[in-house]
């Protein structure tokens, strides 16, 4: 249980995700977690529309995740994965070898998305070491977001994580605009040329253009064309640049698809995972590449891949991982996933015709109401608490992304309070 004294310690004592330690926005104090469902400790049940951030895909307090961890506890929860290998990691390690995109075929194991991240841009450096000219630099897109860590950051949008802040510190990658062409808008091939002439400029010092395949998520909510994702694929192949996709939002079905990438047919030379890897209950990321990279990395002058992370690896997080991904193989996340996208298009597309909603966009269970204004967070964060909802927007993006087994009169909710909270002036930051 959590008193009025354990919330004021929490204010004077604890970070919370960006946010101040001087004038802190409110926490609400969560003290269970089941289905779609999230307890307070006053008793008030809240709706689930955020799935802790695209991890909890199959709800919380699942059965068979809570048994699988169990059951892992009862044998080991940790070894150290340097000289040691164990059941849990081998299983994990087979499956999301055989569900990834094509040729994807070695793993790396480590902790957090934004280590996968790391992972990935250290892979595609090492890649080019051994070269009379090594690589050291990475293309990307704004609004773009890849983690919080030094070199994720510094692929990330140049404005939205303040590059000016670390300047002479955050390495300085080259950027080109944001895919315009929308997901199922016709495509503009003028959209790939700015792609095209960076590539072509530049390629000699690019080690890879790393991207959010079609959904680019903390960066602004954006569904781009495949065939955006197509042509960077041709690009890369034809100048020899390789390709990092962080599908570490869009994998594992939260796109309509198991991987984003498979919406344009293409594999990339490496991938990142990691979110709802675990169904939301631990830790953990995988960095997946094809065997060429893998095998030039070995052969580079270090001999190794150059990194690993103390708890690589982690039994218990890849025992509970592999019975998400077990969950998964059974295919109803296709059905929830369409039913989600069908409700979400009919309760959220009227919504286009509000004064304060700039555009509505949906695909598969990822629901986004773009506002003209920012959102005022606390009072909107309050608000969605009254109506029975927990929805965390950001800037001027309310946005939904529920676990898939939500139930068609739990969504409702979640878009009635939407539907409530873009007709309240007092909600957001209007311009003086
Ligand atoms: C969340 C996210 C990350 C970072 O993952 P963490 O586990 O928060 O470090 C990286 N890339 C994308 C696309 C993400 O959505």
């Amino acid at each position: 249980m959590l008193t009025a004294d354990d919330l004021a310690f929490d204010r004077q004592h604890i970070w919370h995700p960006y946010t101040s330690m001087i004038d802190p926005l409110p926490c609400y104090p969560v003290v269970t977690a089941d289905r779609c469902t999230l307890t307070l400790a006053d008793g008030t049940q809240l709706t689930e529309g955020m799935s802790s951030w695209w991890a909890a895909i199959h709800g919380y307090n699942h059965p068979r995740l809570n048994q699988a961890m169990v059951r892992q506890i009862s044998h080991m929860s940790h070894v150290m994965f340097g000289g040691i290998t164990h059941p849990a990691a081998v299983s994990l390690c087979r499956k999301l070898v055989d569900m990834s995109p094509e040729g994807l075929d070695k793993v790396f194991l480590a902790d957090s998305g934004s280590v996968a991240v790391e992972v990935a841009m250290k892979m595609a450096i090492q890649y080019y070491s051994g070269d009379t000219r090594p690589r050291r630099k990475f293309l990307t897109i704004r609004q773009g977001y890849h983690g919080d860590t030094f070199a994720a950051m510094s692929v990330c949008d140049p404005e939205n994580s303040m590059h000016a802040l670390w300047k002479g510190y955050l390495p300085e990658h080259m950027f080109v605009a944001a895919p315009a062409t929308g997901f199922d808008h016709p495509w503009q091939e003028e959209d790939i040329a700015e792609m095209q002439q960076m590539l072509a400029a530049h390629h000699q010092q690019l080690a890879a253009v790393i991207l959010e395949p079609i959904v680019q998520g903390a960066g602004g909510m954006r569904f781009y064309h495949p065939n955006y994702l197509r042509r960077v694929r041709q690009l890369c192949d034809q100048f020899g640049v390789l390709l990092i996709a962080d599908e570490i939002a869009t994998g594992f079905g939260r796109t309509g698809r198991l991987f984003a990438c498979q919406h344009a047919e293409i594999s990339p030379d490496i991938m990142c995972l990691g979110k709802g890897l675990t169904g939301g209950t631990m830790t953990l990321s995988a960095t997946l590449a094809t065997s060429a990279v893998a095998e030039k990395i070995s052969n580079s002058p270090a001999g190794c891949f150059m990194h690993g992370p103390t708890f690589m690896g982690n039994p218990l997080a890849c025992a509970v991982a592999c019975e998400s991904l077990s969950i998964l193989a059974e295919g109803h996340w296709q059905r929830q996933v369409k039913e989600i996208e069908q409700l979400l298009t009919e309760q959220l597309q009227p919504l286009k015709d509000c004064p304060r909603v700039a555009d509505v966009r949906v695909l598969g269970a990822i629901g986004v109401i773009e506002c003209h204004h920012p959102v005022r967070m606390a009072e909107i964060q309050q608000f969605f608490v009254s109506q029975g909802v927990w929805i965390r927007p950001f800037g001027r993006l309310i946005y939904l992304m529920p676990p898939y087994i939500i139930r068609p009169e739990e969504l409702s909710r979640l878009t009635t309070a939407i539907s409530l909270a873009v007709r309240q002036d007092n909600l957001f930051a209007m311009p003086d």
